[in-house]
This record gives C-alpha cells, structure tokens and sequence, in this order.
C-alpha cells in the first residue's frame, strides 16, 4: 500500500511527500480508507504509531471538499493536554499547508483574547482540550452545529484525567450526522461505552 492508493488531493500528497513519508503506516493503511468513505473510526493505537496523520489526513481532504457554513468550524479534534493539542496543531499545520484553512487551538493555561478574536473571524477546525473548548461553549463564544468531523484522540487519557463527562456533553453539542473518530491505546469498559453511545458502526482497528 502507497500514499497513492488512497486518493488523496495533490496538495496533501505534496505536503506528505514533502513530510518524507514514503509509505502509510499499519494504523494509516487501515483508517485512512475507511475516515474516506465516512466510517466512524475506532482506533486502538499507541502514540508513534502514525494515528494523528490517519485522522488528520481525511480531515483535511473531507474539509478541501465541503465549504463552511458561515465559518462554523467543520471539525473538531479533542486532545487531553495542552501539549498533545499544540503537537496535533503542528501537524495539521504541517499536513494542511497547501490548504486555505484556518485553525485555532484551544487550550487553558493562556488568555481567552487571542482564542476569542479568531472564532470571531471563523475557523474551519478547532483543536482544543475539552474544560477549555466548553468554557467557549459556555460563554456564548462558539457553536458546535456545524461540526462534521470529530476526533477523540486519547481516550483512555481523558478517562484517567476525568474528562469523559465533558466528552460526553460536548458530543451532544453536536449533530449525530457526523463522522467521529475516536483513539485509545487500551479499551477499558468506559470508553467501549462511549464508543457505543456516540459512534455509529465504527470501523474497529487495532495495530
Ligand atoms: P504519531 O503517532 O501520530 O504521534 O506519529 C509519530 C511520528 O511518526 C510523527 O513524528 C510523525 O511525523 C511520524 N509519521 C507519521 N506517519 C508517518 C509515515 N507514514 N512515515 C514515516 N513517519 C511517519
């Protein structure tokens, strides 16, 4: 299998090239066709495995297809930390960079003014961790209607930090009709639960 086999836009595959992959890994070879043909995903992978290029690549190929809704923000990646949201941040930006689309990063720890002005002027995708994407929520700052694509990435990370109520409440923010992918290294019995209360007939990969 080759990044050629999955018929991505010429933009991605240049930026892939230029990433220096030669070929998709395990976890890639096996989520990317079925994020394609807008299967949810379940994904049970460790981190270093290639898992965030396996949803961020169909991602930004579903997003280079579609057009905003007056700039509601199209997909959603959830992240436990602060760190993993800026490293996800880092490779949509190094995947997406042949594409005109427009990301905020969501995190605590900083002021909400930077965050703020760009939901104003409209963002295609939001990466954020999910006390921080909620308190927008909250105050009345940004609109979860448009969400087509949602990743939840680390699960079994949210579960151990406490997060799966705000994932939870945040997946009802959202219209069932979109395509959710969700990670996690193990699959204990709360995020099987998750996955069959938010996911619709989700592909199971395990690598
Ligand atoms: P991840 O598991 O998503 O954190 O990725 C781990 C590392 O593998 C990152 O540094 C990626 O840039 C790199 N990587 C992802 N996909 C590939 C690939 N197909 N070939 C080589 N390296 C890759």
């Amino acid at each position: 299998m080759t990044f050629d086999d999955f018929g991505l836009n010429a933009d991605l595959m240049k930026a892939i090239n230029e990433a220096g992959y030669s070929e998709p890994t395990p976890i890639q070879a096996q989520a990317i066709p079925k994020a394609l043909a807008d299967r949810d995903v379940l994904g049970i992978a460790q981190t270093g495995t290639g898992k965030t290029a396996s949803f961020t690549l169909p991602m930004i190929e579903r997003l280079s297809k579609g057009r905003a809704k007056a700039r509601m923000p199209r997909s959603l990646i959830l992240e436990p930390t602060r760190e993993l949201a800026a490293q996800v941040a880092d490779n949509f930006e190094k995947y997406g960079k042949y594409h005109k689309l427009s990301m905020a990063l969501l995190i605590g720890g900083v002021s909400f003014g930077d965050q703020d002005k760009k939901i104003d002027r409209g963002v295609d995708v939001l990466i954020a961790t999910p006390g921080r994407l909620l308190d927008h929520v909250e105050r009345g700052k940004l609109m979860l209607t448009g969400v087509q694509t949602l990743v939840i990435d680390e699960a079994d990370r949210m579960l151990d930090m406490g997060f799966i109520p705000d994932i939870e409440r945040i997946c009802k923010l959202i219209p069932f009709t979109r395509q959710t992918m969700l990670f996690s290294a193990t699959m204990p019995p709360e995020i099987e639960n998750l996955a069959n209360n938010f996911m619709q007939a989700p592909a199971r990969i395990e690598v």
